[in-house]
């Protein structure tokens, strides 16, 4: 998905420079005028803050750290199975904060833990690979524990074959929902941040409206809610902060109606 927003854009004259760090957001009084990247200095009147779980670390830069906090998702993936099959449905279970989808001829079940373990974004590394936010704990204890409640609604977990397990990082919100929009008292910064553990289903509604703020249209729907200083000012790196985001991923099955 990310490889065919790469090649639309590209299509379109941008110019992708991969493995380029934004060192920093280079101002004139309040107003953006360029970024810093390790070769110099880049010309621009706009920056888009969309740097996923390091996104506070750029905004910051700028004087504003937005209010999110990076947040543990992970899943489980059984064998192939013909219990389950690429045609089961994708269920959410809100009973037992869990969910199920078909995924390479098996079945993910992922599980939203009672406070899912968060992060300080100034402590996690550049590269994501280097870094496994389930590290010094046993994912199959964290699975056992929901063990009990899961069979009453999935009682073929007994015999299911799980044989892999992924985890990552997420940003999460105190109330669940995206950082779209500017940057209050900044002229030219816009943050695209805090998804929540959708932002593989919201990209291209969150990339719409940011396309037409850019170029100083109305967005196609309201993005009030979304405003990146709704919760006043907050420390996003403190760790009562990161509670608030981490216990919203925990009620994440639960809020879906
Ligand atoms: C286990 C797991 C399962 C998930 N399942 C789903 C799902 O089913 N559906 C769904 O919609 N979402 C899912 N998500 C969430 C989804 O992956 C994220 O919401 C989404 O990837 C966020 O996209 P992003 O572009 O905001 O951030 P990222 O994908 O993290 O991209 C941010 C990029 O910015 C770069 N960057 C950071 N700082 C700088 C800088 N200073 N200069 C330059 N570049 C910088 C980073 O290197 C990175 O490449 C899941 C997440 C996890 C961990």
């Amino acid at each position: 998905m990310s490889m065919s927003y790469i090649r639309a854009a590209q299509a379109r004259g941008a110019v992708v420079r991969p493995y380029t760090d934004v060192q920093d957001v280079v101002m004139e009084g309040e107003k953006v005028v360029g970024v810093l990247i390790d070769t110099g200095q880049i010309a621009c009147s706009t920056v888009i803050d969309a740097c996923g779980v390091w996104a506070a670390l750029l905004s910051e830069r700028v004087g504003f750290a937005l209010p999110m906090a990076p947040v543990r998702s992970h899943y489980w993936i059984t064998e192939p199975s013909t219990s389950y099959g690429g045609e089961h449905p994708v269920t959410i279970l809100p009973d037992v904060a869990a969910y199920t989808r078909p995924e390479v001829g098996g079945l993910v079940l992922g599980l939203q833990e009672p406070c899912s373990a968060t992060f300080n974004a100034r402590d996690l590394p550049n590269d994501p690979a280097a870094f496994s936010p389930t590290q010094g704990e046993e994912h199959w204890d964290i699975l056992a524990n929901a063990y009990e409640g899961l069979a009453q609604f999935f009682p073929a977990i007994e015999t299911a074959q799980f044989s892999s397990y992924i985890s990552g990082l997420s940003s999460y919100t105190p109330d669940g929902a995206i950082i779209l929009g500017p940057v209050p008292g900044v002229t030219g910064f816009h943050a695209a941040a805090g998804a929540c553990g959708s932002g593989i289903t919201l990209s291209g509604g969150m990339g719409d409206v940011i396309a037409d703020l850019v170029l100083q249209q109305e967005p196609a729907f309201d993005i009030s809610r979304f405003k990146s200083d709704r919760f006043g000012q907050v420390d996003p790196f403190s760790e009562p902060f990161r509670k608030r985001c981490a216990m919203v991923r925990a009620s994440k099955s639960r809020n879906i109606s």
